[in-house]
């Protein structure tokens, strides 16, 4: 028998829209999971808009959330620059190479491209250049610590699939032999700190995504169950060959009540 989480984290991109198109019957299985009085928490990976706009592109596809239930990787960034300055007693220099549109989320630390002890990165679309790289290289080779705000491989656009940034935070580490701090989805930070402000224990969450590594796997990490929906960027031959095993396969999030009955 199942045993009805009190928790249900929800990833957003894929699970419930791909671009501007809530995946249908999304809205309305939220709407029935509050009648039922599960909690629930919104994880996202997402680095191209800011924590406002994400809240307003939700509510205006027909969700409903209040600001608080909405955990993005950026946020989690703050939070962990904000310990490392507490526990240094200094200002941390950092260097966010990030999306306009994010950039105000770290207005409150000195930024310093020349001699920065912290790089920031996420996603900044066709930015990228080898120019960039090299600087990038640069600074982390002569110390400075590469902050990635997640490490995803792809996500799916309206296009169809795109590499994501896991492809520049897995060079970086590499040329610059040092292992980069993830801040989003798989981190079981990132997790612990939503089972934190639910107040609910593993084993009564589940999460909800269409990545079988970063929302799957990361959260059966946790001891939390990991459901998997064929949306977004899901494909079967890479489910398949993944040696994730996911506690539950849906269609799609429209099917995750009947599931819990
Ligand atoms: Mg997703």
């Amino acid at each position: 028998m199942k045993r009805i989480p009190e928790l249900i984290m929800l990833d957003l991109d894929g699970t419930l829209y791909v671009g501007k198109q809530a995946i249908p019957g999304a809205i309305d299985c939220l709407k029935t999971l509050r009648e039922r009085d599960i909690q629930l928490r919104f994880l996202t990976n997402t680095t191209t808009q800011s924590h406002d706009e994400l809240i307003a592109q939700l509510r205006v596809m027909g969700f409903t959330l209040e600001d608080e239930e909405l955990i993005s990787a950026p946020a989690a960034a703050k939070l962990e620059l904000l310990a490392i300055q507490q526990k240094l007693r200094r200002p941390v220099r950092i260097w966010p190479v990030v999306a306009d549109s994010i950039r105000q989320d770290f207005s409150e630390f000195f930024w310093d491209e020349q001699r920065p002890d912290f790089v920031v990165l996420g996603d900044i679309g066709d930015a990228w250049d080898l120019t960039l790289i090299n600087r990038l290289f640069n600074v982390m080779h002569s110390g400075a610590e590469l902050i990635a705000l997640h490490k995803n491989r792809f996500w799916q656009t309206e296009e169809g699939l795109k590499a994501d940034i896991g492809f520049f935070v897995a060079g970086l580490e590499y040329i610059c032999s040092k292992n980069a701090r993830l801040m989003g989805k798989p981190n079981r930070a990132f997790f612990q700190q939503v089972l934190d402000s639910a107040r609910v224990d593993a084993i009564n969450a589940m999460m909800v995504g269409d990545d079988i590594d970063s929302d799957v796997d990361g959260a059966q990490q946790m001891g939390i169950r990991g459901c998997l929906v064929r949306t977004g960027k899901y494909r079967e031959a890479y489910a398949e060959q993944s040696s994730v095993r996911p506690n539950y396969i849906l269609d799609s999030i429209a099917g995750l009540n009947e599931l819990l009955r």
